[in-house]
């Protein structure tokens, strides 16, 4: 039987008259850009994550793309990030004049490892870009640590995280996003909280940071037709913010039946591949639910057979960038970083989202079980 990747729709009816008014408000008072849906959804999104400010932008990599700036980045600096993760991550770093330098992953957790990240940092390292991926929380703890010896700025690629936390220095729970510089969000559709169309937030508690951010959304303007620097047209779309404003208040709730989903995944699989484990200071905000196996051959089989019987699978993500065409010119070759090497090729992505029934948890465990 047929099981999709996510269904958009199955958490839209007891939002729906919700949504529609909240839509149909904005329509009414035709403050189409920069309304004040958007400032209010900016302070419930602050205050959700426990950050001082957040700013909406157009989409999540322009978030990263302003965050970037807004930290200070300059041509020709470098900023270690991971080789394991949508192009978004990488691409707006060199759009900016920097440069991308890949450090491998740890096979647990499949983020960047930090030992690795420590190897690259030279004398134009300027800052740290980890990515929360698939929802599993960075080891954090090792990343302030570094940021605080070698002077370095850290943004978190928290696109795939939000809702996700990490226990700090053991004590203190924090929400991704929210321990970096700047927390970077994406609010595409298929996010955890997702807009119904492109959005995207950064927070951050610094307020010169803060600053910066919502000069560079609207073309470098504080003062309407004021320019002290160039900006970009990147802002938040108010209808979207509408949006944003009432699904947010489901998104914790959401977040807890994709974990309940998970337990039941991992009780199914864990004996026939390799399920996520969550370390005990972190919590997952399950975004993708990724499995692994250990063999490319063993991974094909089985991404073969779920596709045969029309269960929805991706692999997340199949060639690592500092493998792809678009990185040739920084002279990335096969072997230098051999985890996320290996890992590309064992694991895949399940239907992932809340509203994801038993029968269809079974149908697809069953299919996994079968093909290996
Ligand atoms: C989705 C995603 C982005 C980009 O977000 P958009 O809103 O699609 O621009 C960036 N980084 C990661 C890890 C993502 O998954």
């Amino acid at each position: 039987m047929k099981v999709p990747m996510v269904d958009m729709l199955a958490g839209y009816p007891p939002i729906k008259d919700e949504i529609e008014t909240a839509v149909k408000n904005v329509f009414n008072k035709a403050n189409f850009i920069l309304g004040e849906e958007v400032s209010k959804f900016e302070k419930e999104f602050a205050a959700h994550n426990g950050t001082k400010y957040a700013v909406g932008v157009a989409n999540g990599t322009d978030a990263l793309r302003l965050s970037i700036l807004a930290i200070g980045i300059k041509p020709g600096d470098e900023i270690i990030t991971s080789p394991f993760t949508f192009i978004a991550t990488s691409e707006t770093i060199s759009q900016c004049g920097a440069v991308p330098v890949f450090a491998d992953i740890d096979p647990a957790s499949y983020n960047l490892d930090p030992r690795s990240v420590e190897k690259k940092i030279t004398k134009k390292t300027k800052a740290i870009l980890p990515v929360h991926l698939y929802g599993m929380p960075c080891d954090m703890d090792a990343f302030t640590t570094l940021a605080k010896k070698h002077n370095l700025k850290i943004i978190e690629d928290t696109a795939q995280a939000f809702t996700g936390k990490y226990k700090l220095g053991g004590t203190e729970w924090k929400y991704l996003g929210a321990i970096g510089d700047c927390g970077t969000y994406s609010f595409f559709p298929a996010k955890n909280l997702g807009a119904f169309g492109d959005g995207g937030a950064v927070t951050t508690n610094d307020e010169k940071i803060y600053e910066e951010l919502k000069a560079l959304r609207n073309h470098g303007s504080k003062v309407r037709y004021m320019h002290d620097m160039e900006g970009f047209n990147s802002r938040l779309d108010t209808v979207q913010a509408a949006v944003l404003s009432v699904r947010l208040k489901h998104v914790e709730k959401w977040t807890e039946m994709r974990n309940a989903v998970a337990a039941k995944y991992a009780a199914a699989l864990k004996d026939v591949c390799v399920t996520p484990v969550v370390p005990a200071n972190a919590r997952h905000s399950f975004n993708y639910y990724t499995i692994r196996f250990d063999s490319k051959a063993k991974r094909d089989n089985a991404q073969k057979h779920l596709t045969e019987q029309q269960i929805a699978n991706q692999i997340y993500y199949p060639i690592a960038l500092h493998l792809q065409k678009a990185y040739a010119h920084l002279g990335g070759k096969k072997g230098d970083l051999p985890v996320c090497e290996q890992v590309q090729d064992t694991v895949f992505s399940l239907p992932m989202y809340p509203e994801l029934t038993d029968g269809q948890i079974k149908i697809v465990t069953d299919a996994v079980k079968k093909a290996v």
